[in-house]
């Protein structure tokens, strides 16, 4: 069963992960954004890890409502409301439970991925973070590890697509040949889960 430490060493995991590829990420953004992802999700989760710490969630639930609404609140990019949502949706799926199985957090991210679905109008293709998130929920049931494989490898396929949705669509056919830097993130966040799980030990 996983408990509030293991969202909170989640989300550190993450924040340590975006620290590490933030200029990777940043650069990523450059040929078709505005070269800002890297350095949009050093802000959120430096304001996730701080918020978390002080406020100390003590349920699944509230420690990802509570980085999600953190991730609205203090990322300006169109990232930010879509993983705050994400996060949010998730958190709000998982209830008041003290603790939650791994189908139910499976099930729960489902939904916010649907959130971010809805919020964003991206489907699966578009070139956004649905390429390797929609992939990660489908392998959950296999384990973190093949969430984290199936995350990365949707990233990577990004690659040769055209951007249909956020600031790349304004490029069209020459957003082609270039990985999602929002895919890449959510390969980041996904790969969090393993090391969260493995700390446990
Ligand atoms: P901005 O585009 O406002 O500068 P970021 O650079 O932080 O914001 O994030 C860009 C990433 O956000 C993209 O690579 C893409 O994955 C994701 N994104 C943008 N718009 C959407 C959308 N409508 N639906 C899903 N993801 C999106
Ligand atoms: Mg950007």
């Amino acid at each position: 069963m996983l408990d509030a430490d293991f969202f909170r060493r989640w989300m550190t995991a993450t924040a340590e992960a975006v620290d590490r590829e933030a200029e990777r990420l940043t650069a990523l953004d450059s040929p078709i954004g505005d070269a800002d992802h890297g350095s949009n999700l050093q802000r959120g989760f430096a304001a996730v890890r701080a918020a978390l710490e002080k406020e100390a969630p003590d349920t699944p639930g509230a420690v990802l409502i509570l980085a999600g609404r953190q991730l609205i609140s203090k990322v300006g990019g169109a990232s930010g409301p879509l993983y705050g949502t994400l996060l949010r949706r998730t958190g709000k799926a998982l209830g008041d439970a003290a603790e939650v199985s791994e189908e139910q957090l499976a099930e729960a991210l489902r939904a916010g991925v649907s959130g971010v679905m809805t919020l964003g109008g991206a489907a699966p293709g578009d070139k956004t973070m649905v390429d390797a998130l929609v992939p990660a929920v489908d392998a959950l049931g296999d384990g973190f590890a093949a969430a984290r494989a199936a995350a990365e490898e949707g990233a990577v396929a990004t690659t040769p697509l055209l951007a249909r949705k956020g600031r790349a669509s304004y490029l069209g056919e020459r957003s082609i040949g270039h990985q999602d830097p929002g895919a890449t993130s959510s390969a980041l966040l996904i790969a969090a889960l393993v090391e969260a799980a493995a700390a446990e030990a």
